[in-house]
Parts: structure tokens; C-alpha cells; sequence
């Protein structure tokens, strides 16, 4: 499958500013060798908070249709419902996204798809925030079914409640999985989104690049620093023309199942190192109790009930084995740590 580049800003703000980002993207992408196959920017943003930026909206389709025209370059637009569409249509832009927060509503999905019926569109579908695969599908099904020839998913991480180093959850069992399923459709991923911070990105799009993503769909911005949304993950063209150019593509399809597993193992990995060094964090809190009230830093029965916390699977004797030293050396760190 070829892969997908696309770059271009969070939102599009003035006409000067989508006109540069785009003129410097395209240099870019010929200096590096780069194809940049679609330019990005959001009209209408949806916003947690109403009185932040919330985009040019309607004036931006004719600066997004100049830089279509300029450098021959196809533009695509998030939409929202099926007025945005026929305005899309209107200025000649035939690739739309339907974001994150709208594809939790498969009513609005289906007015959206109704709205693209019959005419070409190519229609790129961002995963749900909520981490529901079904959903996903059926989303891109509702693409399909109203006879959208070219439906591309994109992946850009879940919501999620805890504290993360990322600004959202890459479960990357979820789209794995859904490339198991449906091995014919094209996936991006959406590092900028998923990271949060430019300083992530590279990494976070290696990784899609091993997973066998097709392609990116990052935000790129003339100043990234005076972006009125999503400053912090807007890369200036040229950084993102040498990530993309130099990141190792690997020519053979990954083998999906090993990819799956390895997914869910650094899934857990994850989740071990954070938990494993929260539990550090609650020990050192218990610690200070303990020398407030004067009380023993060691004591056998508090510990015995640790213990029997990790003989769940004690039929496994191997993994009893394994368990009862790391749990040495967890107690032994620990009483380290409260002297
Ligand atoms: C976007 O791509 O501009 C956007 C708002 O993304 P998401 O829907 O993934 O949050
Ligand atoms: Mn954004």
C-alpha cells in the first residue's frame, strides 16, 4: 500500500499563515524528498472551553481552495455536519475528516455520510475518544455504505483519565486490531494529537511506521509558538520534512499477530512502570506517617499481606518463583527508601 503524508496546521487562522505553512511545507517536502500528498487545517474547531479560538470558519474555504490551486496540492477539512460538506464541496475541496469527538455520535456520522453520498469525497475517520473498536468500524461501514470509494482511518490515541506522558492514550491493540480486521483500509496515525508535544513525535511516529501504519497526518505550522490551538504539537515544516524522510519504512508487512502482541506487551509495560513507581511514591508517603507516629519501618504481618496479594497464580510454579524475587527486592528498595 502507498503510504499517506499529511501535514498542515491545527487550524487554519489567517490567510497569510495557511498560505505560508503551505508554501513552506512544499519546499520542504522537495528539499527532503518528501511527498506531501494532502495539506490539513481545520475550519470550524470544536473547543472544550467556548471562548477559545474556534477557527476562521466559512472565510477559510477560499484561502484552502488558494493553496489547492496554487501548488496542486488536495486539501482536506474537518467537518462536522452536512452544511460544512456541501461548503467543502462548493470550493472544490474533496477530502474531509470527521474528528474525534464526532465520531462518538453515530447520528451525526451518518448525517455526515449521508452529506457525501453520490459525490467523490475521499472521507478520513479519526477514532472515537472513547477506546470502542466497534464503534470505530462502524463509523467506517457508514462511509462505505454510502458508496465513499477511498475511507482512510486515522488514529490519534484515547482519552483517558490518568496522568500520562502523552496528551492521549495510544492503545495500539485498537488499531492493530483493526487492521486485522479490515487489512484492505489505509491507517494513519495522528502523532500530534497522540503526543501532545512536538518532542514525542518523532518517536511516536517511528513506532506507527513499525506497526505498520500507512502513513501520518501531523500539524505543521509556520510559527508554531503564535498557534491560537494546539501550539505545543505543531511542528515548523521543516522538522517535520526530515522526520518524515528519515524514518525507517520497512518494506515488508509486519507479521499482524507478533505486532498485536508486542502492542499489548508494551501496553502493559507501560502501565507496569507507571504503577510500579506510583507504588514507590505511596511508600514514601507511608513512610512519613510511620516517622511521624514513631511507628517500626519494618513489620512481618503488613508485609505477609503483600504477599498474598501475588499468589494468585501460584499454580504456575515458574512464575511463583519469579514473583517471590521480585518481591525481595521490592521490599528490600522499599525499606531502603524509608530509612
Ligand atoms: C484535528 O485534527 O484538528 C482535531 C481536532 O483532531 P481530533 O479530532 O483527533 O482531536
Ligand atoms: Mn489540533
Amino acid at each position: 500500500m502507498e503510504r499517506i503524508w499529511i501535514a498542515g496546521p491545527c487550524a487554519a487562522e489567517t490567510r497569510d499563515q495557511v498560505l505560508e505553512t503551505a508554501r513552506q511545507l512544499v519546499e520542504q517536502s522537495r528539499h527532503a524528498f518528501v511527498r506531501l500528498d494532502y495539506y490539513r487545517a481545520g475550519a470550524w474547531k470544536i473547543r472544550s472551553a467556548p471562548d477559545t479560538f474556534c477557527g476562521a470558519g466559512d472565510e477559510a474555504l477560499p484561502w484552502l481552495r488558494e493553496v489547492q490551486e496554487t501548488y496542486s496540492l488536495p486539501v482536506c477539512v474537518e467537518v462536522m455536519n452536512a452544511r460544512q460538506v456541501e461548503l467543502c464541496a462548493k470550493h472544490d475541496i474533496r477530502t474531509v475528516w470527521v474528528g474525534a469527538r464526532t465520531a462518538v455520535n453515530p447520528s451525526e456520522i451518518q448525517q455526515i455520510a449521508d452529506a457525501v453520498r453520490g459525490s467523490e469525497f475521499t472521507v478520513l475517520v479519526k477514532n472515537p475518544i472513547i477506546p470502542d473498536l466497534k464503534l470505530w468500524m462502524g463509523n467506517i461501514d457508514r462511509f462505505r455504505q454510502a458508496g465513499v470509494r477511498q475511507v482512510i482511518a486515522v488514529h490519534r490515541g484515547f482519552t483517558d483519565a490518568q496522568e500520562n506522558v502523552y496528551r492521549n492514550a495510544p492503545l495500539w491493540q485498537i488499531p492493530i486490531e483493526l487492521k486485522v480486521r479490515m487489512p484492505e483500509l489505509p491507517i494513519l496515525c495522528d502523532p500530534s494529537h497522540l503526543c501532545g508535544q512536538v518532542k514525542w513525535i518523532p518517536q511516536v511516529a517511528q513506532l506507527a511506521m513499525n506497526y505498520g501504519f500507512n502513513g501520518l497526518m501531523t500539524e505543521c505550522h509556520c510559527s508554531p509558538e503564535q498557534a491560537l490551538s494546539d501550539s505545543e504539537q505543531q511542528m515548523i515544516p521543516a522538522a517535520w520534512a526530515e522526520m518524515v524522510s528519515g524514518l525507517d519504512l520497512r518494506n515488508d508487512t509486519p507479521d499482524l499477530a507478533l505486532v498485536k502482541q508486542r502492542a499489548k506487551l508494551e501496553n502493559i509495560d507501560n502501565q507496569l512502570s507507571e504503577l510500579l513507581y506510583q507504588r514507590m511514591m505511596i511508600a514514601d508517603e507511608i513512610a512519613d506517617i510511620k516517622r511521624k507516629n514513631h511507628i517500626a519501618v519494618v513489620q512481618p504481618q503488613q508485609w505477609q499481606q503483600v504477599v498474598k496479594r501475588y499468589q494468585i497464580h501460584s499454580e504456575d510454579v515458574a512464575y511463583q518463583e519469579f514473583i517471590d524475587k521480585f518481591l525481595e527486592l521490592l521490599h528490600q528498595s522499599s525499606i531502603e527508601r524509608q530509612q
